[in-house]
Order: C-alpha cells, then sequence, then structure tokens
C-alpha cells in the first residue's frame, strides 16, 4: 500500500485536481495493496479561513462576508468545470454549501463572543482540508474511480494542544487500522484530509501549518505502507527553489537525517515532523511534482545509493514579515521575550524563526505576511500602553528567509562565510540570522526583493549550479 499527498498548489485550482485525479488513476491498480490519498485544502483557503475567524472577532462582517464568498466560487468553480450536473457534481455542490453555512453559524459565535480561542481556530482552520477531500473524492467517482472522503478526525487522534497537536500512536494506528483497510479491500480509494485530527473526545484539532505531509507521515507508518509519495509542485527538493534558480538540480537521493536537517531548517517543502514517523519501519518517502510527474524526484529513504551526489540546498520562503520588539533602554528582559512568543502561540500565530543577540534590547520575530496584522494587535496589546516601560514595536513587511544548509561533513563555518559573503557583495541587508545546532546549517532574513539575487549568488557560490537547457 502508498501514502499519496497532494499539496495545496496541487488541488489549487479545476486543472490541478484534473491533474491530481489523473495520477490517482494512473497508479491506483500498481499500486500492491491500494492507494491511501492524503489532501490539504486548495492553495489560499487556510489563509482565508484563519483570517475570517480572526475578522470575526474584531466585527468585521464585512471581511468575514468577502472572505466566505470567494471561498465558496473557489470551490464551486471545481464542480462548474470537472463536475458539472451530474450527481456527483450535485453531492459536491451541496457539501459545499452546507460546510459554507457551517463555517458561517460559526463565524457568528465567534464575532458575539468577540473572542477567538486556538480551540475554535482549528475547528475554523479544519474547513479546507473538509472541502478539498469531498471535492477531490467526487472528482475521482466521476472519473470512475471508487474513492470516498474521509475526515482524519476520525482517525487520528492527538492531545488537545491546539494549533500544534501531537498523535497519540497507539489509538491513532488501531483508528486507522479498522477504518482504511475495509475500504481498499473493496477497492475504494480513501481521502483522507491532511493537517486536521481530533482529540480521543472528538474535539477538532491541528497540527501546525503546512501539516498534511505530516498526516501522510503519520498514516503511512500506522498502516505499514510500502512508501509515502509526496505530490508537490517542484521536481523534489532541489539545491534551490527551482522557480528562483531555473538551474537548480534535484537532491535525487537522501538519508532521513538530512531530509530533517533540510527540513527544520527550510520552512516549506517538507514538514520537519514528516519524518520522525517513517524511520523506525523505514518507509521510503518520495517527493514528486504533479505537473512533471514523469521526474523521479527526490527519494528519502534509510540506505541511499553510495554513489549519489550529495549536495548543499538553499531552502527560501517568500511572504514573510519581520516584527521586532524592544525597549530603547536596558530595561528588555528574557520574561519580555518569552511573553512575546507566548502570546503569540496562544493567538495562532505561527513564528518560524526568531532571533535575540546576546545584549540587544529587542527580540526579531518572523511571522508568515497574513499573520502580520494579527501578530502586531496581539504584541501591542502586551507590551503596549506602557506594560513594559517603554517597549518599542517595528514591523518590516516584504521580506523572506533563506536557509543554507550542508550535508553531513560540511564545514560550517566555511558554509556561513560563503554565505555571508555573496549577501555582502551585493550590499544584501541581513536582517536576522539563526543558526542551526549541527553547524551545518544557518537561516538569514532578508528584504523579499532581494532574495531572488541572493539565492543566484549563493547558489553559484556553492557550485551546484548545472548549465540550463
Ligand atoms: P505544498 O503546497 O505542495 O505543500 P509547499 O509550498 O509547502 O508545497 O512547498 C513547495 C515549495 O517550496 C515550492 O513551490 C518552492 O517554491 C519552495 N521551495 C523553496 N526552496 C526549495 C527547494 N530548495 N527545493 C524545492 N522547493 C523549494
Ligand atoms: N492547509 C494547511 C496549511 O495551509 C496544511 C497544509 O497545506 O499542509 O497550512
Ligand atoms: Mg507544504
Amino acid at each position: 500500500m502508498i501514502v499519496f499527498k497532494f499539496g495545496g498548489t496541487s488541488v489549487g485550482n479545476p486543472q490541478s485536481i484534473g491533474a491530481v485525479a489523473e495520477i490517482i488513476a494512473r497508479h491506483r491498480s500498481g499500486a500492491d495493496g491500494g492507494l491511501v490519498v492524503v489532501v490539504s485544502a486548495m492553495a489560499g483557503v487556510t489563509n482565508g479561513l484563519i483570517a475570517a475567524a480572526r475578522a470575526a472577532a474584531a466585527g468585521r462582517s464585512a471581511e468575514c462576508r468577502d472572505i466566505k464568498a470567494t471561498l465558496l466560487r473557489q470551490h464551486l468553480d471545481v464542480v462548474d468545470e470537472l463536475l458539472g450536473d451530474c450527481p456527483e457534481g450535485l453531492e459536491a455542490c451541496g457539501q459545499i454549501e452546507d460546510a459554507l453555512h457551517e463555517l458561517e453559524r460559526l463565524l457568528r459565535s465567534i464575532a458575539v463572543l468577540g473572542e477567538l480561542t486556538r480551540r475554535g481556530l482549528d475547528v475554523v482552520a479544519a474547513f479546507g482540508e473538509r472541502m478539498s477531500s469531498g471535492l477531490l473524492a467526487a472528482v475521482l467517482c466521476r472519473r470512475g474511480v471508487r474513492a470516498q472522503a474521509l475526515s482524519a478526525t476520525g482517525l487520528i487522534v492527538t492531545d488537545a494542544r491546539f494549533g500544534e497537536a501531537a498523535p497519540q500512536a497507539a489509538l491513532t494506528r488501531e483508528r486507522l487500522r479498522q477504518a482504511v483497510p475495509p475500504l481498499l479491500g473493496r477497492g475504494i480509494v480513501p481521502v483522507i484530509t491532511g493537517y486536521i485530527a481530533a482529540t480521543a473526545e472528538g474535539v477538532t484539532t491541528t497540527l501546525g501549518r503546512g501539516g498534511s505531509d505530516y498526516t501522510a507521515a503519520i498514516i503511512g507508518a500506522a498502516l505499514a505502507a510500502a512508501e509515502v509519495w509526496i505530490w508537490t509542485d517542484v521536481d523534489g527538493i532541489l539545491t534551490a527553489d527551482p522557480n528562483l534558480v531555473p538551474g537548480a538540480r534535484t537532491l535525487s537521493e537522501l538519508t532521513y537525517a538530512e531530509a530533517a536537517e533540510l527540513a527544520y531548517f527550510g520552512a516549506d517543502v517538507l514538514h520537519p515532523k514528516a519524518i520522525r514517523p517513517l524511520v523506525a519501519d523505514g518507509i521510503p518517502l518520495r517527493i514528486l511534482n504533479t505537473f512533471n510527474p514523469a521526474h523521479p524526484g527526490t527519494r528519502i529513504a534509510p540506505r541511499p545509493a553510495p554513489e549519489r551526489e550529495v549536495l548543499p540546498a538553499l531552502i527560501s520562503t517568500e511572504g514573510l514579515a519581520m516584527i521586532a520588539v524592544g525597549t530603547p533602554d536596558d530595561s528588555w528582559t528574557l520574561q519580555l521575550a518569552a511573553r512575546a512568543l507566548q502570546h503569540l502561540s496562544e493567538a495562532g500565530v505561527d513564528v518560524p524563526m526568531f532571533s535575540q543577540s546576546f545584549s540587544e534590547h529587542r527580540l526579531n520575530l518572523v511571522v508568515r505576511g497574513p499573520d502580520q496584522a494579527h501578530a502586531l494587535d496581539v504584541l501591542e496589546r502586551v507590551f503596549g500602553g506602557g506594560a513594559a516601560g517603554a517597549c518599542v514595536i517595528g514591523v518590516r513587511g516584504e521580506v523572506a528567509t533563506l536557509s543554507v544548509v550542508g550535508p553531513p561533513g560540511t564545514d560550517g563555518t566555511a558554509l556561513t562565510a560563503k554565505a555571508f559573503g555573496a549577501l555582502g557583495r551585493r550590499g544584501t541587508p541581513v536582517l536576522a540570522v539563526a543558526q542551526g545546532t549541527t553547524g551545518r546549517s544557518v537561516s538569514i532574513c532578508v528584504p523579499e526583493g532581494q532574495l531572488a539575487t541572493a539565492v543566484r549568488d549563493l547558489h553559484q557560490e556553492l557550485a551546484v549550479e548545472v548549465a540550463h537547457a
């Protein structure tokens, strides 16, 4: 049995969903023991849902209505283009409308309370995967592939750490083994929601942003899958984002440890928690391109071929913002730094990177662009009004992070020197830096406008460029 996971861009519009259905149809019979599919929300939907929940709590009802209308259109476009008036289309249409009515009621309750808890936010954020899994299953059925949408809230059992819940392995394995094999035995492809789960009592939780990769790994491990394949919009993990460096090369084979280092220091491509569940049983993980399915992609496995090429990689993430909180004098304390992080976490704001130097009186926090306004609100509420003396909060939008990750054995000092050398020659400002504990990776925050040049320069500096055909 193989687990396939399709990311947000792979199901971002009707054409992409068509490509996904084609891939599933092609592999379904070849996969010994069947195929289990895990799906993310359509691209941008989780961001939209989170924004709607925050707008509801702040009383911005027009914004909620606009987001709901956009979500309805985005999902109904899939029905219109791929399903039409057939029975599957009518049922899918009804399900989308029902889900969005339920969302509307939930948003109204949040507006009445004027407060959004992390628990409430998870219930709202879960709608994206609920809708995408139903749609994909309907599209598959329409194509003659027997498929059934399943919500992971009934399958993956977690603790109650909303927004970053941890799975309980034994209960999860039991539920998955009860629910999934009977479907596979009847030739049905289960289409399971990524990212979302529930506590043993049935309260909805989420596994963290980008968590559908983690869902696929959890399911693969629980069901002893032969392999887990993560389908995305690039040819695997490359030496750099191919959208920025056309000559970037795919890392064809990686060990679990190498892949984990890449995932921990790069925010996207692969969720950092997606490796660990697979290690114990040595289940291989592949990263493949939905839009170029013939490409072999990246294979992560216990014993890669000894003659494989081992290269450094640059993992970049755009669309971020940097917020600096601090004091103009010596009154900044570690407790204030801890308070900032705690309040952001409680407000459901993901902080992919932060840094504070030894003597500096401020903390640099990198947040995702869509979280910028909310993070600022939270910090102003906590630190404004003289609560911490004269706290200063500054923000810089449109920043990006660039992580340079060397393979094991890399001279970390040389790697960092090269990175700063390449940035320095162009005069690219370094806004914040964080170093990995292995010494083989460094993450640097730069203005977004300078990211592409920085990545290209550094890629060349590391000498991994190939002639682009
Ligand atoms: P998905 O929606 O499938 O989960 P993500 O957006 O999370 O996909 O991750 C894939 C994206 O990661 C690519 O589109 C690419 O822009 C970005 N990326 C950044 N650096 C790299 C790299 N070195 N190799 C591959 N992808 C990269
Ligand atoms: N939809 C979720 C997110 O946007 C999970 C995922 O895409 O993996 O974070
Ligand atoms: Mg992802």
